[in-house]
């Protein structure tokens, strides 16, 4: 049962990339802009507080993501089988084609998106605690500066996400910055964190992340 955090700027293709992952490895995909994303189509009560929120390329709360990563994680198997078929959720976890699944199995994730500031870093590090989880690492899709700009620019042709215009998309790169790179030093204290060059297509970034994941998966 891994935990592993797929970090990056917005643009580097973290979303892309955890999806195809999540596929190869068995994981589930536990992505907090997806979420929300699904919170605000269904209009909730969330979803229409953090609708403007998201629309201006700014963070939604800490506590508001941290607790949909802790609901996810609290899921029964039902809710669980929705977002993922039932035999991967076996081979993940080891269960036979015919034994009966535990209510919760305990499957391996990869995080997209979260944590994003230091304050959801020591909240998930109190959360895996309570759910007897640890975090094996935090893999970070380094992508350019230049490179990324020249992807958002690419990005806001073609996105139907209404925070993906220029100048929102500008501003998530400003909140990166400033809330979101301080989590890698966070973690590269701890001996965690393992740097990929993103720079170039998705299959060869793809190939790089898949080496790292082989020898996470085996430890
Ligand atoms: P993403 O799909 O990961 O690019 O996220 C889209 C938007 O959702 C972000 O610009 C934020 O407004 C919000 N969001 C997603 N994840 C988080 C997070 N961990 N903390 C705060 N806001 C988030």
């Amino acid at each position: 049962m891994k935990n592993i955090i797929l970090f990056g700027a917005p643009g580097a293709g973290k979303g892309t990339q955890a999806s195809l992952l999540a596929e190869k490895f068995d994981l589930i995909h536990l992505s907090t802009g997806e979420m929300l994303r699904r919170e605000v189509a269904l209009e909730t009560p969330l979803g229409l507080r953090v609708r403007n929120i998201m629309n201006r390329g700014d963070l939604v709360g800490d506590d508001v993501v941290v607790s949909l990563i802790a609901k996810a994680l609290d899921h029964g198997r039902n809710e669980m089988l929705d977002e993922w078929d039932e035999l991967r959720l076996r081979r993940a976890c080891g269960i036979g084609p015919d034994d009966p699944l535990p209510e919760k199995p305990q499957p391996s994730i990869i995080y997209d998106g979260f944590p994003r500031t230091v304050q959801q870093c020591q909240m998930l590090e109190f959360l895996f605690q309570k759910k007897q989880r640890r975090l094996d690492a935090v893999i970070s899709i380094d992508v350019p500066q230049e490179e990324l700009v020249h992807r958002i620019h690419e990005r806001a042709l073609s996105s139907n996400r209404s925070d993906d215009t220029e100048e929102v998309i500008r501003h998530r790169l400003e909140e990166y910055e400033a809330k979101t790179r301080p989590v890698l030093d966070y973690y590269k204290v701890s001996g965690r964190l393992v740097s990929i060059d993103g720079s170039g297509e998705i299959p060869e970034t793809n190939t790089r992340l898949c080496q790292v994941m082989e020898y996470i998966m085996a430890r």
